[in-house]
Formats: structure tokens, C-alpha cells, sequence
């Protein structure tokens, strides 16, 4: 019998809550399986994310370099037509770089790509070249995408994808963002 085992390409998409927060929990079931898990963010870099301490303290406890998460972005992104900073595109091709060079590593068993999505559609990065980046990867690396908007070529070249629906939102009632549950 072939091993059944095969690196899946996943997609966490739509308009509800809880992309990102998925893909953590993935990351975190995967890490306790004892594989090597590399979450980069793209976009972000302002806030500070509970996750990345969370991550520090896995890599120091039980799992050695086995959870690793970076923010690629710079804080607040200007996004959309002529109005998109040079600077910011040039950071998503940069993240980009760094995420296909890891992917192709060996080194990670995991690697997330969180809102890269945004970054496509954004324009910042093209579809088809990540399409084919991520077609012919080495066969065992498991990757998720996240972020609202997936493109078409992505979710075709896709093995799970999931589309988050807003059924409400406490941001709706004014409530502000929590510590915990949306950073
Ligand atoms: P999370 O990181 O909480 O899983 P997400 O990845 O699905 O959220 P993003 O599009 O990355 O969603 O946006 C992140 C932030 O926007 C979070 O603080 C989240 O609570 C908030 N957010 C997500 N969906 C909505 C929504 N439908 N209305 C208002 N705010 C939202
Ligand atoms: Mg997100």
C-alpha cells in the first residue's frame, strides 16, 4: 500500500471571523505532533499578537524551533490602486521570498501564509505565480492560506478550503477589538 500521507495546500477564506485563528490551531495541533510549524504574517506588524509569545514559549518548552511565527508587514497598510505604498509592496514580495524559500527547504512541515490572500488581492502579488509556486512544492509540506477573497487559481489548486461566514460580529454593537480574542 502507497503512505498515505501527503502535504495538503488549505485555505481559510470569507467574511467571517476566524481564519487566522484556525490556522493557529492547526499550527498547534501540528506542533504537538512534534512537527516543525513556520507561520508568517504578512500585512501586519503594529500590534502585538498574543500568538507570538505563545509561539516563543512553545519553541522553549516541550518543542525546541518547532513553532516559529514572524510578522512580515509594517503595521498599518495603504492599500488599493495608485494609493498602495511601494514600501509595502516591496515587504509582500520580500515575505514571499521568504515563504517560498522555506516551503521548498525541508525545513517545515507547516508553513502558513497568513492573509496572503489580502496581499493578491490587493494586487501586491500575483496569483499565478504563487499558484505554480505552491503546485510543484516538495510533496510533504502541509500550507495554509489565509485571508478573505481567495483567489479563483488558488482555491481550484486548493485540497481544503473554507469560507467563513459572518452571521454577527460584536464590532457590530461598537465593541472593540479584545485582548485575547482578536490579538
Ligand atoms: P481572526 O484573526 O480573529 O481569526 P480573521 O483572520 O478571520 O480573524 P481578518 O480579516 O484577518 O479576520 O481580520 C482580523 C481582525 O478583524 C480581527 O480582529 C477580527 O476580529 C476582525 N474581524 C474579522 N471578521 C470581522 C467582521 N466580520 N466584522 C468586523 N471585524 C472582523
Ligand atoms: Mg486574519
Amino acid at each position: 500500500m502507497t503512505d498515505s500521507r501527503k502535504g495538503l495546500l488549505l485555505i481559510n477564506t470569507g467574511p467571517g471571523k476566524g481564519k487566522t485563528t484556525a490556522a493557529l490551531g492547526t499550527a498547534l495541533r501540528a506542533a504537538g505532533n512534534g512537527m516543525k510549524v513556520l507561520v508568517l504574517q504578512f500585512l501586519k506588524g503594529s500590534w502585538h499578537y498574543g500568538e507570538l509569545d505563545a509561539a516563543e514559549a512553545l519553541n522553549t518548552q516541550a518543542f525546541p524551533d518547532s513553532f516559529v511565527l514572524k510578522q512580515m508587514g509594517r503595521g498599518f497598510v495603504k492599500v488599493g490602486g495608485a494609493e498602495t505604498d511601494p514600501e509595502d509592496i516591496r515587504l509582500v514580495q520580500e515575505a514571499w521570498s521568504e515563504a517560498k524559500q522555506a516551503i521548498y527547504s525541508g525545513d517545515w512541515d507547516l508553513v502558513v501564509l497568513d492573509e496572503i490572500n489580502y496581499a493578491i488581492g490587493y494586487g501586491m502579488l500575483d496569483a499565478a505565480e504563487v499558484a505554480e509556486a505552491l503546485r510543484i512544492r516538495p510533496e510533504m509540506v502541509h500550507v495554509i492560506l489565509t485571508g478573505r477573497n481567495a483567489h479563483p487559481l488558488l482555491v481550484e489548486l486548493a485540497d481544503t478550503v473554507t469560507e467563513m461566514r459572518e452571521v454577527k460580529h460584536a464590532y457590530q454593537k461598537g465593541i472593540l477589538a479584545q485582548k485575547g480574542i482578536e490579538y
